[in-house]
């Protein structure tokens, strides 16, 4: 299997309505230009120095994702072609997205990364700090952002009832979520779960964009 078929046989595969996001991290350009040649336009990475210097050398017309922690004093890195920020989880992130989205002029999308998984080491912010971080902000204060959704991981783990209920969590806090900040808005549809190993799972709770690596990148003799 070539990276070009990887990418046509899981395309086939998907609903109508579900974004497949590339994660193209650690993966060199040629990588991603065959995943490019095969059709695909949206590109994962976890790293800015690696972004940066991919979008350097990559076209122009490739959408770019932001999917990895983001330290604050690297977003002025990406401010000025990243297309969607999936990782954002705390407010100075926020408020610095938005600072540096307004000095290029430019709107950046972000999802509201959500941590629902039973390891310590992933981030986000809880459902409720979540929820009460919505009822405080006041969108006109952030002109250069678009608030699309929410982002999780799932644990890793064998327990595929376990997958089933946090990225089950995740669509009901997005529906809340919708319900109450964003009724009479065009934004926040974006819910952003499911990787190589659990997509299936989270594509029938109700994922409308999965984030695809190592199903895509490593390709297998
Ligand atoms: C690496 C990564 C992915 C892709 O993981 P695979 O298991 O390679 O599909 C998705 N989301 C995030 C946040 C990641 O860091």
């Amino acid at each position: 299997m070539s990276i070009c078929n990887n990418i046509k046989h899981l395309k086939a595969s998907l609903p109508e309505g579900v974004t497949l996001v590339a994660v193209s991290k650690y993966h060199p350009k040629e990588a991603i230009l065959e995943a490019y040649n095969a059709g695909q336009r949206i590109f994962g990475e976890s790293r800015a120095q690696e972004l940066v210097a991919k979008e350097k050398s990559l076209p122009a017309d490739i959408e770019w994702h932001f999917i990895g922690q983001l330290q604050t004093n690297k977003v002025k890195e990406i401010a000025s072609f990243i297309h969607t920020i999936h990782s954002i989880d705390s407010l100075k992130l926020i408020n610095e997205t938005e600072k540096q989205a307004a000095k290029q002029n430019r709107i950046i999308r972000i999802l509201l990364e959500i941590h629902l998984a039973q390891e310590a080491t992933k981030s986000g912010f809880t459902p409720e700090e979540c929820k009460n971080l919505l009822s405080t902000l006041s969108l006109k204060d952030y002109p250069h952002l678009q608030i699309d959704g929410l982002m999780t991981m799932a644990t890793n783990t064998e327990n595929t009832e376990q997958i089933h209920q946090e990225f089950r969590r995740l669509r009901i806090l997005f529906e809340e979520l919708k319900n109450s900040y964003f009724q009479n808005s065009a934004n926040f549809t974006v819910l952003s779960m499911g990787m190589s190993a659990d997509y299936p799972i989270a594509i029938s709770e109700g994922s409308n964009m999965i984030r695809i690596g190592s199903k895509i990148f490593e390709v297998r003799e």
